[in-house]
């Protein structure tokens, strides 16, 4: 007979990360994962696929009854490696299709749905527990605050409002600026009814990217971890160990 370890396996170490579009979350969170060699859960990818799935059930987005009826099929899965990232509903994959404009305008609908924020939430704590890594970056927007507020690592990364439109219409090159801009504010405005992802809660470190390129913000955000974790904590020159 196998005897049984007589510890627990240690559950993944979290690193929250929150804040609104074009704050450079999603790329500054999977580049700390790979430096970090942890898992990294895009949260936001949920949501998409949720409002995808019910664009596919042509279901009135805006519609809470609509939304959790199409709900109760949802077959989702998402990989957590950094290096290999896809999403999938059922077995489609829907990795590119939930970044199309139609989804992204009908996201914050789905999102503002109460059972449907518990069970995401059930869901995103899951799937950092069966990672199988020795942590997961997890980025989103009521990371720090609902999903895992006792995180040992919480940032919120923010950007000025300005920057983050630029941001956002480089990336979307056949978009014309000032429609960026004002979607993106529309949906900040929009998401920010359901949680403040604006204001750092109490305990949560701000890294600000506004006047930081993406090397200089993953090694902010490097410093926040490994300040949190201990292991900037070692004898300091000049001093004995
Ligand atoms: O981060 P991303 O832009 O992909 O998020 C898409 C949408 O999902 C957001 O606009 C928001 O409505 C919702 N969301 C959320 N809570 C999270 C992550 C995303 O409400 N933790």
């Amino acid at each position: 007979m196998f005897k049984r370890p007589a510890v627990a396996p240690a559950q993944p170490v979290v690193v929250a990360i929150d804040g609104p579009a074009g704050s450079g979350k999603s790329s500054v969170a999977k580049q700390t994962a790979r430096e970090l060699g942890y898992g990294y859960l895009d949260t936001g990818a949920a949501y998409r696929a949720l409002a995808w799935h019910a664009l596919e059930h042509r279901a009135d987005t805006s519609d809470a009854a609509a939304v959790l009826d199409v709900a109760g099929d949802f077959d989702y899965s998402i990989s957590l490696d950094p290096d290999a990232y896809w999403v999938r509903v059922g077995a489609t994959d829907v990795t590119d299709a939930i970044r199309e404009p139609r989804v992204t305008d009908a996201v914050s609908g789905v999102a503002r749905v109460p059972p449907v924020r518990e069970s995401v939430n059930a869901l995103f704590r899951s799937l950092v527990a069966r990672s199988g890594r020795p942590g997961v970056v997890v980025e989103g927007r009521d990371i720090t605050t609902v999903v895992a507020p006792d995180a040992p690592v919480r940032i919120l990364l923010t950007a000025a409002p300005e920057v983050r439109a630029a941001r956002r219409s480089a990336e979307l090159t056949s978009h014309d600026a000032a429609a960026v801009a004002d979607a993106l504010h529309r949906r900040d405005a929009s998401d920010s009814k359901v949680v403040d992802f604006l204001t750092a809660a109490p305990g949560v470190t701000v890294v600000d990217s506004t006047h930081l390129d993406f090397d200089q913000t993953v090694a902010a955000v490097l410093d926040v971890v490994r300040g949190a974790l201990g292991e900037a904590s070692g004898p300091r020159e000049g001093e004995s160990a």
